[in-house]
């Protein structure tokens, strides 16, 4: 028996997403445990005389998982934010949107007169150019911030940067550069935009910057911050820590270990950060499988494996079905890209499956999405393994007859429903037509094919909020108002399941989280409205007061 004190927490209700008792009053911890809950009459049973009575106006939920998610996220407000849509930071400040390139240029312009040493790159975030109207922004235009620094600006969908000439001249970048991604005017300079990893990595201190403020120990914490302001207690970062890296599953034991650590976190193990080559698989393999059995602590877990096969759909790079893009831009291919070529995923996969992670593949387009379906399907016939969860990420264009299959195999999705509300206009009007954007990121089909999924934010991409990314899966209203594929909308229980015990599931860690039942981790959110009872076109508005993570309460910021 544990020596520590049992402490008993009233509340206005308990919902507990455990079928067999749905409600409660009265949840009694001990330690990092539940040791009991129902009513608080029931409280005389656990010997308990003191009630803290703190929660007595809110309502409590098991915590909110966010599992797609990128420590990224709490590494960015390192730098400005130049992202069109408001944004709330880690200390609960919000930070105004650039709604036209002239806003851009003002807030960057803010910040390089605050930065002392001359030659420091100037770094911004969050920039989406399909936002902005007008023309697009380029090199000249940041040459107005600076002549003589050099500036990179990360754009949301992480996969372009917008540099000035200053940071071309220094990084070499000209019309001699051979490297593709390197976008260029019609006369074939450089235009200072550079789109996808190859291109970028060529301006100087770009993302090398971004790279070290990732691996930092400040961007662990904001991340675990943002997570407690939403009433996230657990976040996966999917890919995004280079855990081959010397230090870096150190850094992550240093934060997590703390008491005061405000999240659970599950690491993947990034596929590509590893450099992983086909006949590299088994090694990468057995450090996953180390990681996973030797170095798991209550805070910190492991067992995930991150692929990546395709691009973004609003980048005009997943790979897709016929007919293809709707409206793609000059001079595009068609298609999008293979980020690992289609051929070597029965091998990739098969060497995780074997080993016995959980393999989880973004694909966005529904040509990836078969891919790795297949690729699943060839595993399994090769190495039978029950309840593997492999996961498809993003899922924003998998169809009733993918799921059916995902269903047969064993398969779980994650599908991205915060791009109904950010992009779906665009995507109706330009990516892929009104047809196929009403039956895009299909939370009902997915829950008539019967596959487990979870909904999520990929933060920083959008930013996490579960009540958010619930309210989108529920409403599906776009940020023009309208109502994008009303069939394809859930009810409030099944979005709630897919933010606790679904997405628990996908995380292999249903067992300690996700519900609130006695011998499970005591990880709640501290809701001030009843998420059943609020209209759900206020789902996102429900106030959240913060969170309970292994039994210690974390007050969530504001300003
Ligand atoms: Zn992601």
């Amino acid at each position: 028996m544990s020596e520590e004190p049992i402490k008993v927490y009233r509340a206005k209700e308990i919902i507990t997403m455990d079928p067999t008792a749905p409600s409660a009053t009265a949840i009694a911890v001990q330690g990092d445990r539940i040791v009991g809950i129902g009513d608080s009459t029931d409280v005389i049973q656990w010997g308990v005389k003191e009630i803290d009575d703190r929660f007595d106006d809110y309502v409590l939920l098991p915590g909110f998982i966010e599992a797609h998610s990128h420590v990224m996220s709490g590494a960015l407000w390192e730098f400005p934010y130049v992202g069109f849509y408001d944004r709330e930071d880690p200390q609960g400040k919000i930070w105004q949107g650039c709604r036209d390139i002239e806003s851009v240029l003002e807030q960057l312009t803010q910040y390089e007169n605050r930065i002392s040493d001359p030659d420091e790159t100037l770094i911004g975030w969050g920039l989406d150019p399909i936002f902005l109207q007008g023309e697009r922004l380029e090199a000249h235009h940041l040459d107005q911030v600076s002549t003589t620094r050099p500036i990179f600006v990360f754009h949301a969908s992480a996969h372009l940067a917008t540099v000035n000439s200053e940071m071309m001249r220094r990084s070499g970048i000209d019309r001699h550069t051979p490297t593709p991604g390197v976008a260029r005017n019609a006369d074939g300079e450089p235009n200072g935009e550079l789109q996808e990893p190859a291109a970028m990595s060529l301006a100087l201190n770009g993302l090398l910057s971004i790279g070290t403020a990732i691996m930092s120990s400040e961007a662990k914490w904001n991340y675990a911050r943002e997570a407690r302001n939403c009433g996230v207690t657990t976040v996966a970062d999917l890919g995004t820590t280079r855990l081959a890296v010397e230090g870096q599953l150190e850094a992550w034991r240093e934060a997590t270990d703390q008491m005061s650590y405000p999240a659970r976190v599950v690491v993947a193990f990034g596929h590509h950060d590893s450099g992983g080559s086909p006949a590299d698989v088994d090694g990468l393999a057995a450090l996953a499988v180390r990681l996973r059995d030797e170095e798991e602590t209550a805070k910190l877990r492991f067992g995930i494996v991150k692929l990546i096969l395709d691009g973004s759909i609003q980048g005009f790079t997943a790979r897709l079905s016929p007919p293809y893009y709707l409206n793609p831009p000059q001079g595009h291919p068609g298609n999008g890209l293979w980020l690992i070529p289609p051929e070597q995923m029965p091998e990739i996969v098969s060497s995780y499956h074997r080993a016995g992670l959980t393999v989880h593949c973004h694909c966005n387009g529904d040509e990836a999405s078969q891919v790795f379906i297949d690729a699943v399907e060839a595993a399994l016939l090769e190495h039978p393994r029950d309840d593997h969860r492999h996961t498809v990420q993003h899922s924003q264009l998998t169809t009733a007859s993918q799921y059916q299959k995902m269903y047969a195999l064993g398969m779980n999705a994650n599908i991205f429903s915060n791009h109904i509300f950010y992009w779906g206009d665009q995507h109706a009007a330009i990516t892929v037509g009104e047809d196929r954007a009403a039956a895009m990121d299909a939370c009902a089909t997915a829950e008539r094919e019967n596959v487990k999924f979870s909904i999520h934010s990929d933060s920083p991409i959008t930013p996490i909020s579960q009540l958010h990314t619930m309210w989108c899966a529920v409403n599906r209203k776009t940020a023009s108002g309208r109502i994008l594929g009303p069939d394809e909308r859930i009810g409030v229980h099944k979005a709630l399941q897919a933010c606790t015990i679904d997405a628990a599931h996908q995380l292999r860690l249903d067992k300690e989280i996700g519900s609130l039942e006695v011998g499970k981790l005591a990880d709640l959110s501290v809701l001030a409205r009843n998420p059943y009872e609020v209209p759900p076109e206020e789902l996102k508005d429900i106030q959240v007061w913060g969170t309970m993570v292994g039994g210690i309460v974390h007050q969530a910021a504001s300003e």
